[in-house]
């Protein structure tokens, strides 16, 4: 028999940036470090959302001893109402603000199945068959970040969460350097940390200069000061609230997503707001526009957000006039540049100043830069080191920071979704690969009309609609005639006659191959789709929307 060894298999978040997931098995135990989504790129049409391909764990799924969750961002909990159903109650452990954020995630997507969440607070330790683990805090752009310290039979894992190194964090603790430096010093087997900023040379700053530029903002602005942020961002949204109440502005928070999660977040104790800061926002008409401030949603320029419908003139309650700073703490996520550029110049042009992140320290953001990467790997002096979360160029620039402090080259390991690395107490090799990829998620499924609607709308303006009304016979269940196909806005038909007549008997005859299937609703739906997506896309490039109708005669 070949002795036991510890595997690491990254399912998600190596090579790519987004749905973190990775499994750590010993024999028959296994243990899952975050389930995360990622939201798709501009090309998957017709795509809510990309989970990490789980079959490795829902195939062993006897041996899934418990699932530790890093923190509350989506890409490291989006995947759990699609994970948990799958798997027998197998416990989720995370800190409490984490917690809170996965059961606001679980509602959301009305998953009530499989579902055992544990608080686990930091220090204390848990064993989960040959493994035991516990948290460590780390500084995060999320209060109650953690890092795991996991104890296996081969030694000290160490995965580091995301996370960098702010010496005066917002809220919450610093990242515990002390407690990584003791691990060290008894030697760790293996470092699993955070590439996301490893291209950035020198330090993150500390949260601390966003507040004294928040400070100065709501000290000098004229007028109302509309702050947008990512609706997880806690600390930030502290951070308003401190600036506000020191000149006496009142707080508005605009937009659903931000008002569940400051809800939450004052529940548990994460957020504090001086009695009567916060307001309804009925309660600032006639409020002057100096006492006034507003945080909400927005910065990345999503078109359904509050900051842009304030912007367009198209917002119930705010729009956005001369006098008013707009203040977009946020770093646009790569792909949304065009979005907010146009939301800025749209802000301009209805009089008011914006600040972004080019004009003033108004945002920093939430992973560590080289100098910090360094720091931890020379603290923790794992014998080996992974690099984890990030594209193929983070993850091997991290890797040339780990040589550069001196880890020898050959006990580093660039692994990408689905590499099997396997160690014992004195090597590591990379044994194998299993199954990992996308897994693309349609919103119909999980009730997210918004985004659905918005999808469609932006499908129908691109390349129009297409639907084909197939008869069956109500008796013998057969078709009847050939299919019938309506357009508009795709092409112009008189032009296009051909094509369509062939798009018809193409679709005649791969019905009719359809056998005794042929009249069944599934069958039809997705073989016209299939079919005359291809075909129209091979004709004239372009995907119009395919509605088919089945009518019975
Ligand atoms: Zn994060
Ligand atoms: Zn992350």
């Amino acid at each position: 028999m070949t002795k036991p060894r510890l595997k690491v298999i990254p399912l998600g978040g190596l090579g790519e940036i987004g749905k973190n997931m990775m499994v750590l098995e010993y024999e028959d135990d296994i243990i899952v470090i975050d389930a995360g989504l990622m939201f798709p790129e501009e090309d998957m049409l017709g795509i809510d959302l990309v989970i990490p391909d789980m079959s490795y764990v829902v195939e062993r799924r006897e041996n899934v001893r418990g699932i530790v969750i890093t923190h509350g961002h989506e890409d490291h909990i989006g995947a759990l109402p699609y994970l948990l159903p799958q798997l027998n109650n197998v416990p989720v452990y995370s800190t409490k603000l984490t917690e809170g954020l996965i059961r606001v995630k679980l509602k959301e997507r009305r998953t009530r199945d499989g579902v055992n969440l544990k608080v686990l607070p930091t220090g204390e330790e848990v064993t989960l068959g040959k493994f035991g683990f516990e948290f460590f805090p780390v500084c995060h752009s999320i209060p109650d970040a953690a890092g795991i310290i996991i104890y296996t039979p081969e030694g000290i894992v160490i995965h580091s969460g995301d996370f960098k190194i702010d010496y005066t964090p917002v809220s919450g603790k610093g990242t515990d350097l002390s407690r990584l430096a003791q691990l060290g010093a008894q030697g760790v087997l293996l470092l699993l940390s955070d590439s996301t900023y490893a291209e950035l040379p020198g330090y993150t700053p500390s949260e601390q200069i966003v507040s004294e530029a928040l400070d100065h903002i709501m000290a000098n602005a004229p007028g109302r000061v509309i702050v947008t942020t990512f609706s997880s961002l806690v600390s930030r949204i502290q951070q308003v609230i401190d600036a506000a109440a020191k000149y006496e502005r009142r707080v508005f928070v605009v937009g659903r997503s931000m008002t569940d999660t400051v809800r939450m977040a004052l529940e548990l104790g994460y957020l504090n707001a001086p009695d009567g800061i916060l307001g309804r926002i009925d309660e600032m008409r006639g409020l002057p526009h100096d006492k006034i401030a507003l945080v909400t949603t927005g910065s990345q320029g999503e078109p359904t957000s509050a900051l842009v419908r304030m912007a367009n003139r198209d917002h119930r309650h705010v729009h956005i006039q001369r006098g008013d700073t707009i203040v977009l703490s946020a770093t646009p996520v790569p792909g949304n540049e065009s979005l907010v550029n146009r939301t800025v110049d749209s802000i301009f042009k209805q009089g008011a100043q914006v600040l972004y992140d080019k004009l003033g320290r108004v945002h920093v953001h939430g992973h560590g830069s080289q100098e910090e990467l360094k720091l931890l790997l020379n603290l923790v002096k794992p014998k080996f080191f992974v690099p984890i979360h990030g594209e193929y160029r983070h993850l091997s620039l991290h890797a040339q920071l780990a040589e550069s402090v001196g880890i020898p080259k050959d006990n580093i390991f660039v692994l990408e979704d689905g590499d099997v690395l396997e160690l014992t107490s004195q090597a590591a090799k990379v044994s194998g690969k299993v199954g990992s990829g996308h897994v693309y998620v349609d919103g119909l499924s999980v009730g997210d009309v918004g985004g659905v609607v918005l999808r469609n709308r932006r499908m129908l303006s691109k390349d129009g609609i297409v639907v084909v009304i197939i008869a069956v016979n109500r008796q013998t269940g057969k078709l009847v005639g050939r299919p019938d196909i309506v357009t508009r806005g795709f092409v112009d038909t008189r032009e296009f006659k051909d094509m369509m007549n062939e798009s018809r008997e193409l679709l005649a005859r791969t019905l009719d191959h359809g056998g005794a299937r042929a009249a069944e609703w599934s069958f039809i739906n997705t073989k016209v789709k299939d079919t005359l997506e291809k075909f129209y896309y091979e004709r004239t490039k372009r995907r119009p929307m395919i509605l088919p109708f089945m009518v019975k005669v």
